[in-house]
């Protein structure tokens, strides 16, 4: 018989699951989030008329566009630790969080 602790273990649980499936997919790609960490973390001009990172794309291929300048150094940074970018995300969300 299951206990009313191993039911609430499972319900939180479920809970947790229900909450995982209720966020929007991130569609974006690992160099793009970095892109983004590193932006939000380093960048501390005014975003209405100093800094363009908002008004680029990723797709845009104009390499001097701020964006494309960032998506270039998370390149970099995948580039050098190959396969760890879960770690540079994760390390980079902690950056300025305490
Ligand atoms: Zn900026």
């Amino acid at each position: 018989m299951t206990t009313r602790d191993e039911l609430l273990a499972q319900k939180e649980d479920l809970e947790r699951q229900l909450a995982a499936l209720d966020q929007p997919k991130d569609t974006r790609t690992p160099a793009q989030q970095i892109a983004d960490l590193l932006h939000a973390k380093s960048c501390h001009y005014n975003h209405i008329d100093q800094c363009g990172y908002n008004y680029g794309t990723w797709a845009n291929n104009a390499s001097d566009s701020t964006r494309q300048k960032y998506l270039r150094r998370a390149e970099e940074l995948l580039a050098r630790h190959p396969g760890n970018e879960a770690v540079i995300i994760d390390v980079l969300s902690y950056v300025g969080a305490v």
